[in-house]
């Protein structure tokens, strides 16, 4: 990915500040996805290093996880599974709860959704504190998959999440910072 490429991506994502709490500053990337090759130049980024035939299955993170992960999983000829808040999937799930700043979180997957040993590519818009990203690896792993690594688009190192799940021994990739 050339720096005009990462220049064009970051143009096509606006920080709103304090949403949706006072503090917070969002990072919108509706832009990006609605632009046919700002899209395209962003799904082949992350899909770079990567072949068809690498990776079994693309994990996606509700919400904006899903937006990503067709695309990418097209390019690397492989399935998505997703990755949801309690109580939306509707088969038998498996869970894992992670603490935020303030109280409590959970994600499921579906049981049997990932056959023993499958390679996994992690995916979601943005790593922050991290707490998403390691119980979504805990819950592949407790699945039975095995990580192949994860990518996001963005990047807040300040939080410390990239840094979090490269000490649990797992590689995070993301295209902007
Ligand atoms: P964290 O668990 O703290 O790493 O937060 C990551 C999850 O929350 C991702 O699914 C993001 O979509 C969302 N998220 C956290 N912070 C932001 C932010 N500043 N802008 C947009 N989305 C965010």
């Amino acid at each position: 990915t050339s720096s005009a490429d990462i220049t064009r991506l970051q143009a096509l994502i606006r920080t709103i500040p304090d949403f949706p709490e006072p503090g917070i500053q969002f990072r919108d990337i509706t832009a990006l996805l609605a632009d046919a090759d700002g899209l395209t130049l962003a799904l082949d980024a992350m899909a770079e290093g990567l072949a068809p035939g690498d990776v079994d299955a693309v994990v996606a993170v509700e919400a904006r996880g899903f937006l990503l992960a067709g695309g990418l999983a097209h390019r690397l000829h492989c399935g998505v599974v997703p990755v949801r808040k309690p109580g939306k999937l509707p088969g038998p799930t498996l869970g894992v709860s992670y603490a935020l700043e303030y109280g409590e979180d959970r994600l499921e997957m579906h049981q049997g959704a990932l056959r023993p040993g499958a390679r996994i590519l992690v995916v979601d818009d943005l790593i922050a504190t991290g707490g998403t990203a390691l119980a979504t690896g805990e819950l592949v792993t407790r699945a039975g998959g095995h990580i192949v690594g994860f990518r996001f688009l963005i990047d807040l190192p300040e939080l410390g999440g990239a840094a979090k799940l490269a000490a649990r021994g797992w590689s995070p990739r993301a295209l902007l910072s």
